[in-house]
């Protein structure tokens, strides 16, 4: 029987760059994963295109797929719907090709639910991996305006258990290097019986 391809998911804070990751990531030939066009209910933005950037989709109708089951996961994100559809991620899955999602955190752990044996991948900006080490290796730190980054940075944090890698967004072609090298890695570790 053909193996079935594997979920990869790459989230992370907001404003890390996820998007221009992902894009460049899927302008390299040599990608041989499936990148999964969300629904969204924002508005498009100047230069996309319905079907390619994402399928636009007003609110009565994104909620029609909710009703019927046809996300895997959504999201309500700063006033607007996303969501992965459902048939598209399992259909290109049991064709034995790797799936692509690019999503935030909220849908991220819905599809964690569904697919335990998915790939997570958390992408940081360097300066909250610094943080991090801060947190991690100067954990009795009192000065206040640490403990202040720390919380501020606890929820994130809280968000990468969630994930089995974390990227670094230091320089984009190097996060992409990462996660592709990460994805080999990830099919050579499944070959284990
Ligand atoms: P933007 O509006 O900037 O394109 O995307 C806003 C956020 O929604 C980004 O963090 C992006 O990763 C996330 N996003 C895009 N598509 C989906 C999706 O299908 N589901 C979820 N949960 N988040 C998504």
């Amino acid at each position: 029987m053909k193996e079935k391809g594997l979920l990869i998911v790459l989230s992370g804070p907001s404003g890390v760059g996820k998007g221009t990751v992902r894009k460049e990531i899927f302008a390299q030939p040599d990608t041989a994963f499936e990148y999964s066009i969300s629904m969204t209910t924002r508005s498009p933005r100047a230069g996309e295109v319905n079907g390619v950037d994402y399928f636009f989709k007003t609110r009565e109708e994104f909620e029609e797929l909710i009703r019927q089951d046809k996300l895997l996961e959504y999201a309500e994100f700063v006033g607007n719907y996303y969501g992965t559809p459902v048939d598209y991620v399992r259909e290109t899955l049991d064709r034995g090709k790797d799936v692509f999602l690019e999503i935030e955190v909220q849908g991220a752990r819905q599809v964690r639910e569904k697919f335990p044996d998915g790939l997570f991948i958390f992408l940081v900006p360097p300066s909250l991996s610094e943080l991090k080490n801060r947190i991690v290796t100067r954990g009795t730190e009192t000065e206040d305006i640490i403990n202040n980054r720390m919380s501020a940075a606890k929820e994130e944090i809280e968000m990468m258990n969630l994930y089995d890698y974390v990227v670094e967004n230091d320089q984009i072609d190097l996060a992409c290097e990462r996660i592709k090298s990460i994805v080999v890695a990830e099919h050579c570790r499944r070959e284990r019986v």
